[in-house]
């Protein structure tokens, strides 16, 4: 049983490296930008509250975002742990989150952080844009989105820090380079790949 979270700028490779994260631990990835994304496409009612949000490199709003996660971390499978891509990424999501543990008598493994510079980040969604043309990876909104990452996001990293600490990453280097970087730090602080 794992429960982790995974935050790092955007292009840091978060959603790569939680992919590879949810084989090796056996916990569902729950990527809240991919279930955004996944509504966009189907049309709901939620693609389309998101959508303008997304298309502009802002966060959804709270409320919303928060019941989405409250639902999806009540199904069956995430009851075995989970790794969280991108969320929480306000203040007002940690204590959401911090509320949701709670209320299950349970709490987060370990917070990681994948560190990355602005260069490497920005030329990863540069090459992004032009293999999945994501309507947010454009220069423009790009630059937006890191702005609200500097903004919302970087001071949850504070507080977590403040609770005992944040397992940092450097980000940069080959794909099994990071997760190996990874699933090392983790093994050191008790947290070892289960054997499957
Ligand atoms: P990502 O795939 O994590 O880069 O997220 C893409 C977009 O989805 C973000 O720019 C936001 O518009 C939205 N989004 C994803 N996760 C969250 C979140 N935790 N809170 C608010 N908005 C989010």
């Amino acid at each position: 049983m794992t429960r982790l979270l995974l935050i790092g700028p955007p292009g840091a490779g978060k959603g790569t490296q939680a992919v590879r994260l949810s084989e090796a631990y056996g916990i569902p990835a729950i990527s809240t930008g991919d279930i955004f994304r996944s509504n966009v496409k189907n049309e709901t009612d939620l693609g389309k509250l998101a959508k303008s949000y997304m298309d502009a490199g802002d966060n959804v709003p709270d409320s919303v975002t928060n019941a989405l996660v409250r639902a999806r971390l009540a199904e069956d499978d995430a009851q075995r742990g989970f790794l969280l891509d991108g969320y929480p990424r306000t203040v007002d999501q940690v204590r959401e989150l911090d509320e949701f543990l709670a209320s299950d008598d349970t709490a987060l493994d370990a917070v990681v952080e994948i560190v990355a510079d602005a260069e490497e980040t920005v030329a990863r969604l540069r090459l992004r844009a032009t293999e999945q043309g994501r309507s947010d990876d454009t220069d423009e909104v790009v630059r937006h989105r890191l702005e609200v990452y500097a903004r919302e996001t970087a001071p949850i990293i504070s507080l977590y820090e403040a609770r005992g600490g944040v397992v940092k990453i450097d980000g940069h280097g080959s794909i099994d380079e990071v997760t190996d970087r990874i699933i090392a730090a983790l093994s050191a602080r008790g947290l070892a790949v289960p054997v499957q």
